[in-house]
């Protein structure tokens, strides 16, 4: 294990040779001036490009430069994840590689770390740079989970913060496969204090999180944090059967009493569609948890690394 360092930075890259090499020199020129022993630890989640061989380059001529390689690309959440498993600092940042999140911010969070706050996450005023679909879907998001949950996750807050060693330890006994990792940091608990900053344009490259990734770590996000989607299907249940009945009053009451019947085809093909498209999204929510319980019970290791040999020393024991 490195001894003596002070602080780690964990950051997750994926495809990002063309911001790579500006990260490392805003990090490094912001962990320099702190003056205390650093760790930049960069975790590379299956770069198709150069990004690994560049890091590499890095960690020849620094040796506060180390890479965790993963085997493939098993996610941002993930890579993240075997950044805490490694990290040797008794206060671990978490920074995302295309300096959205500016380290010139990470000062500002070690000053209210020595304060004795134990958890110190960024949160965003305003997202420049990104589609109004983004901003509108991210925004309903949060507040969509803050519903769901009891779990107190903050609005607008990314994987962008600090932590302790001691929540570091405490997010190492969490193996849990589709890790939804800012939860998470919540639900372990702590001191928990904010600072607020306005999150920048990608400096360059385009966004590694699609639809299909964004839509995928929501479902994460609110699987892993509340069973409330399951309630739906006994609360829209009980609904449909209320509503149901008073039409058949209404109808019965109508051919009894008046001279009209209620016409048949259009209503009749109208409700059966609307009640399978109701019960097949509550078997699609279903799905969603039990191919869940499935991930776990498979028990894979959560990641792959190709460099193991290397960075095996370096591991806590903790961590199994
Ligand atoms: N990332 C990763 N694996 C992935 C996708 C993204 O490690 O499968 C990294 C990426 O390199 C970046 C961070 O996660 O450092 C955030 O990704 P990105 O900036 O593309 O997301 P956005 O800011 O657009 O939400
Ligand atoms: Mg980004």
């Amino acid at each position: 294990m490195k001894g003596n360092v002070r602080y780690s930075i964990i950051i997750p890259v994926f495809n990002e040779e063309a911001v790579i090499h500006e990260t490392y020199r805003r990090l490094t020129q912001v962990m320099q001036s702190i003056g205390e022993p650093y760790e930049l630890l960069f975790v590379n989640d299956g770069s198709e490009d150069r990004t690994a061989e560049i890091i590499k380059g890095f960690a020849e001529k620094d040796d506060c430069v180390s890479l965790l390689d993963f085997s493939r690309n098993f996610g941002h959440q993930i890579a993240i994840t075997a950044g805490m498993d490694y990290a040797c600092g008794d206060a671990i940042v978490i920074i995302d590689a295309d300096l959205q999140d500016p380290p010139e911010l990470i000062p500002l969070m070690i000053e209210k770390w020595q304060k004795g706050y134990e958890v110190v996450y960024a949160k965003r005023l305003k997202r420049k740079g990104e589609t109004l679909f983004k901003k509108l879907t991210a925004s309903l998001f949060y507040r969509t989970l803050r519903v769901l949950t009891e779990v107190n996750i903050p609005l607008d807050t990314g994987d962008f913060r600090l932590i302790d060693r001691k929540v570091c330890e405490a997010m190492r006994g969490i193996r849990e496969k589709n890790r939804y990792v800012r939860g998470l940091v919540s639900w372990v608990g702590f001191r928990q204090a904010a600072v607020e900053y306005v999150r920048e344009e990608r400096l360059a490259g385009e966004t590694k999180y699609p639809l299909k990734k964004m839509l995928r770590f929501a479902m994460d996000g609110i699987t892993s944090f509340s069973n409330k989607p399951l309630k739906l299907a006994t609360y829209l249940g009980f609904v449909i059967s209320f509503a149901s009945f008073v039409y058949l009053v209404i109808s019965l009451g109508q051919r009894l009493f008046t001279a009209s019947t209620v016409a048949g085809w259009a209503s009749v093909i109208a409700s059966l569609l609307l009640l399978n498209g109701v019960i097949l999204i509550i078997l699609g929510i279903l799905g969603e948890y039990v191919g869940r319980i499935y991930d776990e019970t498979k028990n894979r290791p959560l990641y792959i690394l190709r460099n193991k040999q290397e960075v095996e020393n370096r591991k806590p024991e903790e961590v199994s």
